[in-house]
């Protein structure tokens, strides 16, 4: 017998796969230009300049035997060291290249220390709204995946976050700048949540791990991203340059696990271990080379503000609700009306395509991705506004 979940997992294609699918089939009978396709989460901005030069210097310059070999499986030691000294110089001093594993992205980063932490039984808490994904990796890990619903603004519940902690709980997964709300957890949240933490590791007498999943941290519009290393010791950062420069598609990250962490170098083999087990030898080796020199640059997210204040702004004209976002490239609204599935559906009469929220963990919610030209929202405007119009709202 073939697998059953996996085989489930394969046939029923994420939500957000499904409408980027039909976004496509839509353009193809219709023209791309009037298909206003909000669903995936893909920069719509290229690479900074330094990056086609870094890559044409590395191709050009460096032995192509070695620049394409396998690097050692937990990544490069000189790229480790350089995103090491990185972080520590940005956020203080909180981790060294002997805790950094280089991987194939966000994703790959998530699913290896889930199940490097994840003994049978064991649970990932997280808030929703929250990426859809999770709930896979922690799953596939052996882990059970509990969800806390978060306050009416976004952040975190803390009351609910106290009720949902249990002597089984291994870690509590953060995602700040969030897909898909865009809110960012700032300084007093992470205090809170530090001492809840400890609070609950001194009172079973084991770690409660941290695991911040960070693609977004650079996409930001004002407000800060506390390190939450910095806050608390038993936390290990996901990262991906994915958002950050452009490069989804290259599958290059890392994770870093603190210093101070319970066991640290235990830790680390861990996630080295979860990582073979799952098969993965190296992360691409002229990606690691190429993020050693460009990983601290951004792409120009001029553009991402851009569309986010005229979405915004037009969104709340037209009689929307939602929370302004402060990072990452989306906004989540609330549907105009209960079943937000439904309010997907009438959207395609105008060809608005448009993420339901049940996947995210929140119904009654939509997300809409604005990483795409500022003409497209221009030219959306007034279908969200006819839309609006059917429950009453502005024209
Ligand atoms: N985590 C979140 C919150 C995401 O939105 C995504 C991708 O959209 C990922 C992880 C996976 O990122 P990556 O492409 O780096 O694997």
């Amino acid at each position: 017998m073939i697998n059953p979940t996996m085989e489930g997992l394969g046939k029923k294609r994420s939500v957000i796969r499904e409408i980027f699918e039909y976004a496509k089939k839509r353009s193809a009978e219709i023209g791309a230009e009037n298909v206003f396709d909000f669903s995936l989460g893909n920069p719509s901005i290229p690479a900074p300049p330094s990056v086609e030069k870094t890559l044409k210097e590395l191709v050009e310059g460096t032995d192509p035997v070695l620049l394409h070999g396998y690097t050692s499986a937990q990544g490069d030691a000189s790229v480790r060291r350089a995103i090491a000294d990185s972080i520590c110089r940005r956020f203080g001093a909180h981790t060294n290249a002997d805790l950094i594993y280089m991987t194939c992205g966000a994703a790959a980063s998530l699913r290896i220390s889930f199940g490097a932490l994840a003994c049978e039984g064991d649970e990932i808490l997280t808030f929703a709204p929250c990426f859809p994904e999770y709930k896979v990796f922690a799953e596939s890990a052996g882990a059970k995946f509990v969800l806390i619903p978060s306050a009416s603004d976004l952040q975190i519940d803390f009351d609910a976050l106290e009720g949902a902690i249990t002597p089984q709980t291994k870690a509590v997964l953060i995602n700040s700048p969030n897909n898909p709300s865009g809110v960012i957890y700032g300084d007093e949240a992470l205090r809170r949540l530090a001492s809840v933490l400890r609070k609950k590791e001194a009172q079973y007498g084991h770690s409660v791990y941290l695991i911040a999943d960070e693609p977004y941290r650079e996409l930001t519009y004002g407000k800060a991203v506390p390190y939450p290393m910095a806050y608390y010791d038993d936390t290990l950062v996901c990262y991906s340059w994915s958002k950050s420069l452009s490069l989804p598609g290259e599958r290059i990250g890392y994770i870093a696990v603190c210093e101070r962490a319970a066991d640290a170098g235990d830790l680390y083999a861990a996630i080295c271990g979860a990582g073979r087990a799952l098969g993965y030898v190296c992360a691409p080796a002229l990606f690691q080379r190429l993020v050693a020199v460009c990983g601290e640059e951004t792409s120009d997210i001029g553009v991402y503000r851009k569309n986010r204040d005229s979405l915004v702004q037009g969104l709340r004209a037209a009689g929307y609700t939602c929370v302004e976002p402060d990072g990452a490239f989306y906004l989540f609204v609330k549907a105009l009306e209960a079943d937000e599935t439904a309010f997907c559906e009438r959207a395609k009469k105008y060809e608005l395509l448009l993420v339901p929220g049940g996947d995210f963990g929140c119904p009654g919610y939509v997300r809409v991705a604005y990483c795409v030209a500022p003409e497209v929202i221009e030219k959306a405007m007034p279908a969200f506004r006819r839309l609006a119009q059917e429950y009453g709202g502005n024209l």
